[in-house]
């Protein structure tokens, strides 16, 4: 089949061929047809953390190809998306929610090989079905709407608690859709790139600032607005501890981006305020499925975020120019098209 391979730092991907993947006893082979470009990938790419060969992509949907010996319950053909996520379902890190940390099962496109691929090998109790009316190519938003929706969870928010979304790249537009679906808000969104803004305000910010023209905590003093929650979704140098100065007693600053920064935290404000820090990556299992579940129901405006799809052949070009997206929001590549 062919693939998106890493070859290196400086040339990035290229699509070569590799072997079908072929399933093991639990497991099923997807053909892909639709696997979004993550930032994850991008910047996994750019900074050369990747392994020679490596097929990156984890954010899919597709319909089964081949069934393992011992999976029961699914078909050839049928429409599917899969969480990424590979889990145990049985360690006291998959009780917790967290089943990205599982150290038992490996994670699709993450450390094993992922879906910039005609094919992709997906353990079967990771699938979810897609409904035969929905496109195929919706159940590719369920990963990135997942990652958004468990920030919310753990925003612990509720209708009438306002929350600030900092940073309006993929991953803050999705939450601010999750936050939508709970039926949180005011949303109050803040970036930079104007197309990027003009998306949030589209899928349901109630409030759009550019934070080019007003800081974050300048709009607070401003406004009088303080927040019960904040989703740090910009990796913007210093947004961690702006974020906390915008925070109302008792909330929660829920840190999405993967960001490197080396944040130092003031104690005492922390203290006084009663402020709660929680980091949020990927999502649990239930999560995952809810996500398909909302897609599946058509409450979510997914197709405002996608600005183009791609072909296998045009995905590491596209990857590349990611780099620096502009307005560019979501790339949908479609491996088998
Ligand atoms: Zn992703
Ligand atoms: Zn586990």
């Amino acid at each position: 089949m062919r693939a998106v391979l890493y070859v290196d730092q400086e040339t990035g991907t290229t699509v070569g061929e590799v072997p079908d993947p072929s399933p093991g006893p639990d497991d099923v082979i997807v053909a892909v047809e639709a696997c979004g470009l993550c930032g994850s990938d991008v910047h996994s790419v750019q900074n050369g953390n990747c392994a020679p060969g490596q097929v990156l992509g984890h954010e899919f949907s597709g319909r089964i190809a081949a069934l393992g010996s011992g999976v029961s319950g699914w078909a050839e053909g049928q429409a599917v998306a899969a969480s990424p996520i590979g889990s145990c379902g049985n360690c006291r890190i998959c009780a917790r929610g967290l089943p990205f940390r599982c150290p038992v099962v490996e994670n699709i496109g993450i450390t094993i090989p992922g879906a910039y691929a005609q094919y992709v090998k997906v353990p079967a109790r990771q699938l979810v079905a897609l409904p035969e009316d929905l496109p195929v190519e919706t159940g590719s938003h369920a990963e990135p709407l997942s990652v958004g929706s468990q920030a919310v969870k753990l925003a612990q928010v509720g209708p009438g608690d306002p929350v600030l979304v900092y940073g309006v790249g993929p991953i803050g537009l999705y939450a601010i859709m999750a936050l939508k679906l709970a039926g949180v808000g005011p949303i109050v969104a803040a970036g930079r790139s104007a197309g990027r803004r003009q998306a949030a305000a589209d899928v349901g910010a109630d409030v759009v600032i550019d934070t080019r023209e007003i800081p974050v905590a300048e709009y607070a003093k401003q406004s009088g607005t303080l927040f019960a929650a904040v989703l740090e979704c910009s990796a913007a140098p210093g947004a961690f501890n702006e974020a906390l100065t915008v925070t109302e007693p008792g909330g929660t600053v829920v840190e999405v981006a993967l960001t490197p920064e080396a944040a130092s935290v003031p104690l005492f404000p922390l203290i006084s305020e009663g402020h709660h820090v929680v980091g949020s990556c990927a999502f649990s299992d239930e999560t995952y499925r809810e996500s398909v579940a909302h897609l599946a129901a058509g409450r979510v405006p997914v197709e405002r975020l996608v600005s183009e799809r791609v072909t296998l052949d045009d995905t590491p070009d596209a990857l590349r120019r990611l780099q620096t997206p502009g307005s560019l929001v979501r790339i949908i590549s479609h491996p088998n098209a």
